[in-house]
């Protein structure tokens, strides 16, 4: 039975790179057999300006009614001045939220002919290949109570709280297990159990869970320790999976250790492995509708998505190594470009990689 993606190009360069990714979709359905039917919704300030608010309503019921969402990115300074619960970025946290997408995946994966664009030496990046796995709906965002009070004395204290329950750290800890499984079986927990009670119990959850996966090693990071690590020696990780603060700090420090905004993909699932894809990157104002974004970081969006949500695990591969090959063959976007290497824009890259597609035995 074919399965509906819905499709949200969004803001800024949105549009553009989502047109690129739309072209490997369609290769796919017509050269493999891929059995998907595509739908476009509205979100963020294109939304806004056609339907008065970020996420309408009808997007949302597209949305539910998906097996997956591919989005572009939202946002822009036309709408920084709106209304806060109007604003573009509502949208997107509406739907991550209305769609209950708890389990956040953020590779960070420095293709070896990149390997240049890191911040760190080559040596230690070149190859990197790292999933992590953020608990995207708890944690100290949504704890209560929180907020700011005034104090007998008059001054003023902010306050949050952090918390798990054990069937969230269970859910997002079986993630972990199950992707590690596909790939190097390892999976290292990241808390700070030496202060915090709330990552004492994460710590005793992921052990009991890891007795379920007895093929994956388990091993265990204090927060400060782990940061340390991943700019020390990154390549020592597979798998990291932690809560929502920790692993929105990390998934970034691990992202910049790529040194390419523009070729990271993320996905964020619900419990039954529907999802939301989109590149990590945003809508890049400064270079939208010039025609020289990288499409990659969308297109391996695409890869993502076949991969997690339609079990194509084939034709993620696919698209994996058709990406690999533009690479090889010295094709760069601006975000990546380095001396000797032919520069393209958006759609040169996104045809380079189809016809990379299209050359696979
Ligand atoms: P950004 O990621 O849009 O851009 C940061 C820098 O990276 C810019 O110089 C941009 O030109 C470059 N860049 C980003 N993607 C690129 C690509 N594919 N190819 C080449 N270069 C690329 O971050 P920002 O400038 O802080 O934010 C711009 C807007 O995007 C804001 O409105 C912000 O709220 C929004 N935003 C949206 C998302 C999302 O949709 N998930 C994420 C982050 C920021």
């Amino acid at each position: 039975m074919s399965k509906k993606i819905l499709i949200l190009p969004g803001d800024g360069i949105g549009p553009e790179i989502v047109t690129e990714a739309l072209k490997v979709l369609e290769v796919l359905r017509r050269d493999h057999g891929l059995a998907v039917e595509m739908e476009q919704g509205l979100i963020g300030g294109a939304a806004y300006e056609a339907a008065g608010k970020p996420l309408p309503d009808e997007t949302l019921a597209l949305a539910r009614a998906a097996d997956a969402v591919l989005l572009g990115a939202v946002g822009g300074p036309q709408w920084d001045r709106i209304e806060w619960s109007l604003r573009p970025e509502r949208g997107l946290l509406g739907i991550r939220g209305e769609l209950g997408l708890f389990a956040n995946l953020r590779p960070a994966i420095l293709y070896p002919q990149l390997a240049a664009a890191s911040s760190l030496r080559a040596e230690l990046v070149a190859g990197l290949d790292i999933m992590i796995v953020r608990e995207l709906t708890g944690d100290v965002y949504f704890g209560q109570p929180r907020g700011i009070r005034t104090l007998e004395s008059g001054e003023r204290e902010g306050f949050n709280t952090m918390v798990y329950r054990e069937t969230e750290i269970e859910r997002i800890v079986r993630v972990a297990f199950t992707i590690a499984g596909r790939r190097r079986r390892q999976v290292c927990s990241v808390d700070k159990a030496n202060v915090l009670e709330v990552s004492q119990l994460w710590r005793e959850v992921a052990e009991r869970v890891s007795k379920e996966y007895p093929a994956v090693e388990l091993s265990h990071l204090y927060v400060d320790n782990a940061a340390m690590q991943l700019v020390r020696a990154p390549k020592q990780f597979d798998v990291v999976v932690t809560g929502n603060l920790f692993g929105d700090i990390l998934s970034d420090c691990a992202a910049m250790l790529t040194g390419s905004i523009g070729m990271l993909p993320s996905a964020s699932l619900d419990a039954a492995g529907k999802g939301l894809y989109e590149p990590i990157h945003g809508s890049a104002p400064d270079i939208a509708g010039k025609g020289v974004a990288n499409p990659l970081a969308t297109i391996l969006s695409v890869a993502m998505l076949l991969r997690h949500t339609l079990a194509q695990v084939e034709l993620a591969d696919r698209i994996e190594q058709a990406v690999g090959a533009v690479l090889n063959k010295g094709l760069r976007t601006g975000d990546i470009m380095a001396e000797g290497m032919q520069r393209v824009g958006t759609q040169a890259m996104g045809d380079a990689v189809v016809a990379a597609l299209r050359q696979q035995a």
